[in-house]
């Protein structure tokens, strides 16, 4: 952790104060609430604007040995793991028309990962690609998405550009009925969900969005016919333009710069500013990450993670923003507290955390020669209650002639929306164009989000059986009552800032279920008395984020205000323990989860 420089008291009183008022000025009575889908007549905000055409074929009635829902790049490594293990039927099912998930639908300009793609991208050392930047451009994430689906001749059984509508299990013949919005009725023996937890659209529920006459997009589905250029620029579509982008997250702060190149003026709605730290991207070289080196990118993950995680190390391999600043991240806390006395950590931790929002502040001061809006762009929160960000370009955005910061905090965001423009604190800003870098609803897309119904045993519904004590899986992987279906993501499981680090992991461990299953003709699924075990395991040591997130501003991270939900979510210890502990239970207790084929049973002779 770097401490820049260590506030007195009477300061870190003073920033108290201040964060608190911020969050009393930001919080919503609505919380959640506040936004809608972009479904039903808002439908156009989600539709896929990189596939177009009919895209035609016949619904599928036929049986595959696994169904993964998601292409993104949790279900590009599940089907990896699962040639590795010698399935041969495996079938990807994704609602965009290729692989990418994430890097398949956002395109904005300027997209970036702002996690070291030498450690972001998976399988570097299995396909041997190297990438040219230390933050990759998204485009180059999307194709090697694509480069790792074709290493593993995923496409053969693949369909695009469709959704799974339910998933039914029947007892008789011990597979999944699987439903689509293709008209497909197909069977498979396993399930694995990877549907990701940032993926639908979220919109403000503002009144006027639909009055209004100009164009509109969210930047997840960007819109080049009309912008023109390219995630690298050269907007010609924009020159005579009045842009509003509404939004300053991760993804905000990367489009703007953008946006404020081409377009003729740029409006940034602004309700809480973002910290936007140093990026320092940089062309990288085969020698300068050690790719000469077999197994290179494995042991630069590894120390990534182990930094990330909480863990010690003695050598920093990415050096980048994210480690210096890692003990800052909340998500560490239990894994930085358990290491010494709480109070003593705590008192530290809040001087650390104050010291780098002061060079952060500074940095907005140094670089926005406007008084007023370098004011409005300080961030007022401690670092981690927001998603932090990192560009170089964002700040100087700020003093060219054709942009205008409009502060909406005093507002709660922008206030309606009519035919001409945006209407915050009774101004009406008129547009040609209205941007949405509103981001993503959480944990509303498969099977959690209940749109995706799965009904196991005797019908029973999984949300159903979940309601009176919440989520009970063992690992976040496997449910009782739910057999053979293999569940990725966070719930339960562990979490990262690289998540695609903790995805391979948990598409091996779930292609590794599979194997001993078939090796042993038997199904996987836990018994209660096994998930009861996982959740204790879960809430001993499980952090009290609480006292954290209520002095946070609103977002997604704290549920916009109300604090984490009830109940353990994920693994307290961090990843790297959480590894150790998957691979210590596939060595010793993996059979728990195995049972017996009932289908079997009753043909062998008695
Ligand atoms: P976020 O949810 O982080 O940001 C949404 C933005 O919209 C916030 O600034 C929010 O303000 C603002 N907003 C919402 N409603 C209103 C309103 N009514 N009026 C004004 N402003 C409003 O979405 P992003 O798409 O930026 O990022 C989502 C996630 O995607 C990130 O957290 C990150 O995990 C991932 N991401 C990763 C990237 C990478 O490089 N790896 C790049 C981009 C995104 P407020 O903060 O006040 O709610």
């Amino acid at each position: 952790m770097t401490t820049p420089q260590a506030p007195a008291p009477h300061e870190l009183a003073a920033l108290r104060q201040r964060y608190r008022l911020e969050r009393e000025r930001r919080v919503r009575p609505d919380g959640a609430a506040q936004y809608r889908d972009a479904d039903a007549e808002f439908g156009y905000y989600a539709a896929d604007p990189y596939t177009v055409g009919p895209n035609r074929r016949d619904p599928l009635h036929d049986a595959v040995d696994v169904a993964v829902i998601g292409g993104g790049f949790g279900g590009i490594l599940a089907g990896a793991h699962l040639r590795r293990q010698g399935v041969e039927r495996v079938r990807i099912v994704e609602k965009g028309g290729d692989f990418g998930g994430t890097w398949y639908w956002n395109r904005y300009p300027g997209i970036h990962c702002d996690v070291e793609s030498h450690v972001y991208l998976p399988m570097l050392d299995e396909t041997g690609y190297v990438p040219e930047w230390k933050y990759a451009p998204g485009d180059e994430i999307r194709r090697h998405a694509v480069r790792i689906a074709r290493a593993f001749d995923l496409y053969t059984d693949a369909v695009f550009s469709t959704g799974v509508t339910s998933l039914t299990w029947d007892e008789a013949s011990e597979t999944w009925a699987v439903a689509t919005d293709r008209g497909d009725a197909f069977r498979a023996t396993y399930v694995v969900n990877a549907t990701g937890t940032l993926t639908d659209p979220k919109l403000p529920g503002i009144p006027g969005i639909e009055d209004f006459a100009g164009h509109t997009f969210h930047t997840s589905r960007w819109d080049y016919a009309y912008t023109g250029g390219t995630p690298e620029g050269g907007m010609t579509g924009l020159a005579d333009k009045r842009v509003g982008v509404v939004g300053t997250g991760a993804t905000g702060v990367q489009v703007i710069p953008m946006l404020a190149e081409d377009a003729a003026h740029l409006h940034v709605f602004q309700r809480t500013p973002s910290t936007v730290d140093v990026r320092a991207n940089r062309r990288t070289t085969v020698e300068d990450v050690g790719a000469e080196q077999e197994g290179w990118a494995r042991r630069r993950r590894e120390n990534y993670l182990r930094i990330v995680s909480g863990e010690s190390t003695d050598h920093d391999l990415v050096a980048d923003r994210w480690t210096e600043s890692a003990g800052l991240l909340e998500k560490l806390l239990p894994s930085f507290r358990r290491q010494g006395d709480r109070q003593a950590f705590e008192a530290d931790y809040e001087a650390a955390d104050a010291a780098k929002m002061n060079e952060l502040r500074a940095r907005v001061e140094q670089t926005v020669t406007d008084a007023e809006t370098a004011a409005k762009l300080k961030p007022w929160y401690r670092y981690a209650c927001k998603r932090p960000t990192f560009s170089d370009l964002y700040y100087p955005a700020f003093n060219r002639d054709n942009v205008t910061l409009v502060d909406t905090a005093d507002t709660h965001g922008i206030e309606r929306v009519t035919e001409h423009g945006v209407t915050v604190g009774g101004t009406t800003y008129e547009l040609d164009c209205l941007i949405f870098a509103t981001g993503f609803n959480v944990g509303t897309s498969g099977i959690h989000s209940g749109k995706l119904p799965v009904h196991g045993r005797g019908g029973v519904q999984l949300l159903h059986s979940w309601a009176r004590r919440g989520p009970r899986t063992l690992h976040g992987f496997t449910s009782s009552g739910f057999p053979n279906l293999l569940q990725m993501g966070p719930l339960q499981n562990a979490s990262s800032v690289n998540f695609t680090h903790v995805l391979d992991e948990q598409a091996a461990h779930a292609a590794a279920l599979i194997a001993a299953a078939e090796a042993a003709g038997a199904l996987i699924e836990p018994s209660p008395e096994i998930e009861d075990a996982w959740i204790a395991a879960l809430a001993d040591g499980a952090p009290d984020h609480e006292w954290f997130h209520a002095e946070c501003t609103p977002g997604y991270y704290n549920r916009e205000g109300r604090g984490r939900p009830a109940g353990p979510f994920a693994y307290p210890h961090g990843a790297v323990a959480f590894h150790e502990l998957l691979a210590r239970w596939r060595e010793e207790s993996l059979a728990e989860v195995l049972r017996t084929k009932t289908r079997t049973r009753t043909v062998l002779p008695t």
